[in-house]
């Protein structure tokens, strides 16, 4: 789930030059092919009808929208998502970018399969804000702050923000979650979730479009974070109740920061064994302290407000 905009802010002063992506997220097969240039491929796309539309995995709530009337779903299929939308324009930028962070954060996980291929996924494109109010009053456990979601194999992409950085950053966001629910045969912990798709969703869109950055550039002093025991236990977003603390806010940066720190001042195996261990089903919390080898949760933020300072 994507926060309505909080980090405008930090996609400005990014430089440097640097290349794409995170690391693997897991080992690299020896001798496997290069990594592909994702801002070269020009995915293949078509307009189809919508008796042509597959519709497998979808629930009976996604199936409800796509024969609601109102909306006049236009429908654009490319290799591995059906985009439903009401303008061309902005569907085939969706599809052709979607398909490149498919590609790239997909890359990411080189030991592991799609396991839906060849079911697309399929994606929502909402452009008005009144229909996106009533899909989240229509769609139970969702916060009323999101501003666009990933259910199952499900995008609802919600076209907002000022210019195209910012709506291809909310794709990228969002993108990293469908492609880890296709890839990932296990659910991550909450802070991981949103911490690696606030990562990719900054850093996806600039490597698409062959602009690189510094990454360290975009981890500029955070002045206020979610205390590490909060967010690591965390299974739920926590509650503005405050109004003069952006609870929500904070919990999302901080996840992205705790995903930076770990990818950025890390050793990778250890990312690498982390991951791993994830995978075999271990505890999240255990496996993160042991890998790392810090002996508890103050002792990572110990380490942790130094690389946030
Ligand atoms: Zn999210």
């Amino acid at each position: 789930m994507k926060k309505r905009m909080i980090f405008c802010g930090l996609l400005l002063g990014l430089v440097a030059r640097t290349g794409w992506a995170l690391p693997p997220v897991l080992p690299t097969v020896p001798g496997a092919a290069p990594a592909r240039d994702v801002s070269q491929s020009q995915p293949a796309m078509r307009d189809i009808t919508a008796a042509e539309v597959e519709r497998t995995g979808l629930l009976p709530a996604d199936i409800e929208l796509l024969d609601n009337p109102a909306y006049k779903w236009q429908h654009l299929q490319t290799e591995h998502f059906i985009l439903h939308h009401d303008q061309k324009m902005f569907a085939a930028k969706v599809a052709r970018l979607g398909e490149q962070f498919y590609q790239a954060i997909s890359a990411d996980l080189p030991q592991m399969k799609d396991r839906l291929s060849p079911v697309r996924s399929h994606i929502f494109i909402f452009r008005d804000a009144r229909s996106w109010k009533a899909v989240v009053a229509n769609t139970p456990g969702l916060d009323p702050w999101a501003a666009s979601f990933v259910r199952g194999p499900v995008m609802y992409l919600q076209e907002i923000g000022t210019g195209t950085a910012d709506k291809m950053g909310t794709l990228a966001h969002e993108m990293t979650h469908l492609v880890f629910n296709r890839f990932l045969p296990i659910r991550l912990p909450l802070w991981l979730n949103e911490g690696l798709a606030e990562y990719y969703g900054e850093f996806a869109y600039r490597a698409a479009r062959g602009m690189g950055q510094g990454k360290r550039n975009a981890f500029r002093p955070l002045a206020r974070w979610t205390p590490l025991t909060d967010l690591l236990h965390a299974t739920s977003y926590p509650l503005n109740t405050d109004p003069k603390v952006d609870a929500v806010g904070q919990f999302y940066a901080t996840s992205k920061y705790l995903v930076g720190f770990l990818q950025l001042k890390q050793p990778m195996a250890k990312w690498d064994e982390f991951f791993n261990r994830l995978l075999d089903g271990d505890d999240p919390l255990t496996a993160l302290l042991e890998t790392y080898g810090w002996t508890d949760i103050a002792a990572l933020e110990k380490v942790f407000a130094q690389f946030v300072r």
